[in-house]
């Protein structure tokens, strides 16, 4: 694989940004070797500098569930900025965002828009306190909500105490209201809420995990959630930035038949453009700002172009639904995958959720960080590594979730399982 002319560019990025990349995910630090600078995608493909064609499977880590460089999408977006591109006044076209994602989402009666998943959480968590008129917000060990300084949180030293900064540059101020308990454990769950009950404002988690790889909560887990949320008067948080129309048109929230408080939303609703969102029950979300005395605004919030792709991608996701393909689709990957490592006697977790999957190299199943952070990185880097050299483009580290698009079709799915059975084999042989 030549990739002379995508290390001549990092060279040159790192001399001008830091680490040579905007976002840090990008920078294959968990699997070494230096980031493939890309210079076009179509479909379910990516083309970097040199010329490799790559099949995507982290359709830019999740927004791309049509895949790169859809026609509906770019012709939406050409027709739109005709028209300029920011007013800083409102337009209709929000509002018709807006019913759409009111229509889908169960939790969701008044929506907000934002420009990143992280402003949307920032402020589902402002209105959360805001309304209760409390400080506490409890957040899961290996779940992530965007660089928000009270959510970059570890765990402290035992479960149900206050978190500690994972970031210079977060203080201990900042995250002193912030709790971190361990994701599906029921138990620490109860009793965060049995020491701390009346000052808790909310809890946020992603209601199906993909920021440790795919772990999927249990239905004990949801209740316990839902059930202690709502006697304690605290307001539930699903973080959907991720699966928000991704796992179904109206999300995970969807798929569980559990209801929130409140969403977050991004990542796909943005159709490749930057756009976040929060909304929640009316009588939550007017108290936003002017309808209430919450403070969020945004200079580029509604951005005509974002609400565009936005629209062109959550109608087609509504009006041509492709989640059953889509799952189809994944069961094949997984199936494939599963027996391929098999084949190869490599002990691996397939986690899936529709068209969001991990294979852990782990032992045993993953249900949170304490079990996610067994896995075998190492192999991951070489899984990652053989893959490329296949032309099959992974998320960069054994913690991310891979994604692909309506345009992942048999053939594409079919090549990445050969590709899989080869460099498993390949790891297997060399340990
Ligand atoms: C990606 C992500 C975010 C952050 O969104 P940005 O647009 O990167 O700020 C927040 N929450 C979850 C669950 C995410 O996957």
């Amino acid at each position: 694989m030549k990739l002379s002319k995508s290390e001549a560019a990092y060279q040159r990025a790192c001399e001008l940004i830091p680490g040579g990349v905007n976002s840090p995910a990008r920078a294959f630090g968990a699997v070494g070797g230096t980031p493939i600078f890309m210079d076009r995608g179509k479909g379910p493909y990516l083309y970097d500098l040199d010329g490799n064609q790559y099949l995507d499977y982290i359709g830019s880590w999740g927004p791309l569930i049509w895949g790169h460089a859809h026609p509906e999408i770019l012709a939406a977006l050409e027709e739109t900025m005709k028209r300029g591109t920011s007013f800083g006044a409102p337009t209709e076209r929000e509002s018709v965002l807006a019913e759409l994602v009111i229509d889908a989402v169960p939790s969701v009666e008044r929506v907000r828009f934002v420009n990143s998943g992280t402003e949307a959480t920032m402020s589902a968590i402002r209105v959360a306190r805001g309304v209760t008129k409390r400080d506490l917000i409890i957040k899961f060990a290996g779940n992530y909500h965007g660089h928000v300084d009270s959510l970059l949180v570890a765990a402290g030293s035992a479960a149900a105490t206050l978190g500690v900064p994972n970031s210079p540059g977060v203080t201990e101020g900042t995250t002193k209201d912030t709790l971190v308990l361990e994701y599906n454990d029921v138990e620490g769950l109860q009793s965060a809420f049995d020491l701390h009950g009346d000052r808790i404002a909310g809890v946020i988690l992603e209601p199906i995990c993909g920021n440790m790889g795919v772990v999927v909560p249990s239905s004990p887990f949801l209740q316990a959630l839902r059930g202690l949320t709502t006697d304690h008067g605290a307001i539930l948080i699903f973080d959907e930035v991720m699966t928000g129309f991704r796992v179904a048109l109206g999300g995970a929230q969807e798929v569980f038949g559990v209801t929130p408080d409140m969403t977050t939303l991004g990542k796909i609703i943005g159709g490749g453009l930057p756009v976040g969102a929060y909304g929640g029950k009316a009588e939550i979300m007017d108290q936003v700002m002017p309808a209430g005395p919450v403070f969020q605004a945004g200079t580029l919030s509604g951005n005509p172009l974002a609400v565009a792709a936005g629209y062109a991608s959550l109608k087609k996701l509504r009006d041509e639904p492709p989640y059953e393909q889509l799952d189809q689709m994944g069961d094949r990957l997984a199936k494939g995958f599963h027996q391929a490592a098999k084949d190869a006697g490599l002990k691996t977790q397939i986690q899936r959720v529709g068209s969001m999957m991990t294979l852990f190299f782990n032992e045993e199943p993953v249900t949170g960080w304490a079990t996610a952070s067994k896995s075998d990185t190492e192999k991951f880097s070489k899984f990652f590594w053989g893959m490329m050299e296949r032309g099959v483009y992974l998320p960069c580290s054994q913690y991310e979730a891979l994604f692909f698009s309506a345009l992942h079709k048999e053939p594409e799915i079919d090549q990445t399982i050969d590709a899989a059975r080869e460099t498993l084999a390949e790891i297997a042989k060399s340990k």
